[in-house]
């Protein structure tokens, strides 16, 4: 139930979350990302029955990064099925960061999670033969519902030629026997949907369909099945943030993905969906302002998974 002042409670989560933005940084490590516009933020809630909240930048589009991690999980599960997907990615948090090699060299040979980039490139390489990149754009305009959804081809190129340290985690994984398809297709599918431009109001809706356990519920039309859905938001709530997944967990619950682009998507179990965009980073990799607003919007609405 939506409350009555909802629209001044956005605004104050806007201020709130614009009061962080000068103690983040934007991401800089692939080049292009270091051009986007520090002040900018935006948040958008999406409800199942249509109706859709919007304040500050909700419609500049900006590249999907490691949310994509979400979409493209969710199409493997439902293409290769959970037993095979979890025989080479596990479900546990890694305790490094986002694109760490080392825990996969001493101590495991399977990915720990498919949120970090290790398991999501393992995640492509399951699909890589079976998906084309086109029908996962298609899948992530239908889920976002955004026909709008492009590649953005500055972005691709600057990480594909940037990528060293995925390659390095491609090749390992495959001398570890847990990657058996072509190393390149799968780095190459993995770097184009993370350069897929987004908006705060797609990612609200994407959150939406998960949070409706896989239907679009302005469409009616089903998207994954409701086992796919429930997997697929758990691993956020556990592993979503980076390093910082525990915390959240704790001050927000809600299970959410960010993105180093600054998107975060924000699944409330059968309420509603949430997007964010705010390109100043924390010190974890996430949207700085993005964390403070889903934390006061969980405490006024009451949208911790535990109440
Ligand atoms: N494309 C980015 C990378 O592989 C995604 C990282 C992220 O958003 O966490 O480094």
């Amino acid at each position: 139930m939506m409350k009555d002042n909802i629209r001044e409670i956005l605004q104050k989560a806007l201020e709130i979350g614009r009061a962080e933005i000068p103690k983040g940084k934007v991401a800089t490590y692939i080049p292009e990302l270091g051009k986007a516009r520090a002040d900018a933020l935006g948040l958008c809630l999406s409800l199942s029955d249509g109706t859709v909240y919007k304040v500050g930048d909700t419609n500049l589009r900006f590249t999907i990064q490691s949310i994509s991690k979400v979409i493209s999980l969710c199409k493997a599960l439902e293409v290769r099925g959970t037993e095979e997907v979890f025989s080479v990615v596990g479900m546990e948090p890694s305790g490094e960061t986002f694109n760490s090699i080392v825990e996969l060299d001493v101590r495991s040979n399977k990915p720990y999670n498919p949120m970090i980039n290790s398991g999501a490139i393992t995640v492509e390489s399951t699909i890589v033969d079976y998906v084309s990149f086109e029908e996962l754009l298609d899948y992530s305009q239908k889920l976002c519902n955004d026909p709008g959804i492009a590649l953005n081809r500055e972005v691709y190129y600057s990480e594909l030629t940037s990528c060293d340290r995925n390659r390095a985690i491609a090749h390992l994984l495959r001398s570890k026997g847990i990657i058996t398809t072509n190393i390149d297709t799968s780095i190459e599918l993995y770097t184009k949907m993370c350069s897929l431009n987004v908006t705060a109001e797609g990612l609200a809706n994407l959150a939406l369909v998960l949070a409706n356990h896989g239907v679009n519920p302005l469409t009616g039309e089903r998207l994954m099945s409701p086992e796919t859905a429930r997997i697929v938001m758990s691993i956020m709530l556990t592993c979503g943030m980076y390093d910082g997944s525990g915390r959240f967990a704790v001050n927000v619950g809600i299970p959410t993905k960010s993105g180093v682009g600054g998107g975060l998507v924000a699944a409330v179990n059968r309420e509603m969906g949430i997007g964010v965009y705010g390109p100043a980073l924390d010190e974890n990799g996430n949207c700085i302002a993005g964390c403070s607003i889903l934390e006061y919007l969980s405490q006024q609405l009451g949208l911790h998974i535990l109440n």
